[in-house]
Parts: C-alpha cells; sequence; structure tokens
C-alpha cells in the first residue's frame, strides 16, 4: 500500500508542493499550497492512492461514494472503481450544497466520503450535511492529504498529515512585505 512517505515523495516529484505567497480557498495566507491536480491529473499516482481510501473502508461495505465537485470527482470516481460503487457528487445549486443530475440517495444507503485536500474541512460538513438529508448514513470520510486535524464525528481516514501554518490577511507576514499574493485555489483558479 502506498505509504504517507510515498505520497510525500509522489507529490514533490510532481511539483504540487509549492512555496510562495498564497490565498487559501478558506481565504486565510499561506507560504506552502498543495496542487493537488498533480495527483488527480495523474491516474499513476491516483489510482494507489484511492487503493488505500478503499481498502480503509472496504469493510464497512459503503453502498455510495460520494464527494464534492471539482476535484473530488476525480477522486470519487476512482474509490468507487475499487469499491464496486457509484460515484456521486454534490455541487452548488444557488449557492447552496446540493445533489442534482438525478443522482439517488436515501436511507438505505451508507455513503463513504472522499475528499482531496482537508483544510477547514469545510467541504466535507457540506457533503455529510447532504447525506443525513437524504436519510442516508456516512460510512465514513477518507481524504488524501489533511491540512489540519479535523473532527467529522465519523471514522476518518488520511493518507497524509500536512499541517499548514496559516495567516489572517492582516497578520500575514507577507503581506506586510508587500509580496504579490497567487491565488491558486481550485474554487477561484
Ligand atoms: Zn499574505
Amino acid at each position: 500500500m502506498i505509504t504517507a512517505d510515498d505520497l510525500t515523495k509522489a507529490l514533490a516529484e510532481r511539483g504540487a508542493l509549492l512555496e510562495g505567497h498564497f490565498r487559501l480557498s478558506s481565504g486565510r495566507h499561506s507560504d506552502r499550497f498543495v496542487q493537488k491536480f498533480r495527483v488527480l491529473e495523474d491516474p499513476a499516482i491516483l489510482e494507489p492512492v484511492a487503493r488505500a481510501i478503499a481498502g480503509a473502508f472496504r469493510a464497512t461495505q459503503p453502498t455510495v461514494v460520494i464527494s464534492a465537485a471539482v476535484g473530488g470527482i476525480v477522486l470519487g470516481y476512482e474509490v468507487a472503481r475499487q469499491l464496486g460503487t457509484k460515484a456521486i457528487f454534490v455541487e452548488k445549486e444557488n449557492g447552496m450544497p446540493a445533489l442534482r443530475r438525478g443522482f439517488a440517495l436515501g436511507p438505505a444507503d451508507r455513503a463513504l466520503v472522499v475528499e482531496d485536500v482537508v483544510t477547514t474541512g469545510l467541504s466535507v460538513r457540506e457533503v455529510i450535511d447532504v447525506v443525513k438529508a437524504r436519510g442516508a448514513s456516512v460510512a465514513g470520510v477518507g481524504v488524501i492529504v489533511m491540512r489540519a486535524p479535523a473532527d467529522f464525528g465519523v471514522p476518518t481516514f488520511a493518507l497524509l498529515d500536512l499541517p499548514i501554518v496559516s495567516y489572517d490577511a492582516a497578520e500575514c507576514p507577507q503581506c506586510a512585505a508587500g509580496e504579490p499574493i497567487l491565488d491558486p485555489g481550485s474554487r477561484r483558479a
């Protein structure tokens, strides 16, 4: 199975561990950024990553894998392929997280929630809320990279813990130094 060290090496080799001055999707600033699409774009690394997540939850017998658009769709597909379930995703409808496209989810389902990178945990919480609103249960949360500890109230597996140091814009040392900021977050770029 792919280890945290293997994944760290794969991220570094693919230029996914960026250093600079970044505005994260949370709005906070950081001098590091994980470009998750360097993993999501490459089946050679995404396949073993998804295998590790699928393996961590196979015994819970999920009936469906669910993720948040956009990055989560690719990961969700591969985890679902390996578990033999469908892969569905949550997207925004009038600014609110929703299941669209006729995706079926109901009280008989045990949904495995997957997410590429967890920073604030907001996306995962939104997906969990959508699952619960349909009366389905949550088998667990599978994550590629955790940037901060998060308690989702269900079993959670992360391949790699990569704690982030981030700042409020008003307290950001790089802003104070007048360094230009980049906007690499998937919700903007
Ligand atoms: Zn800054």
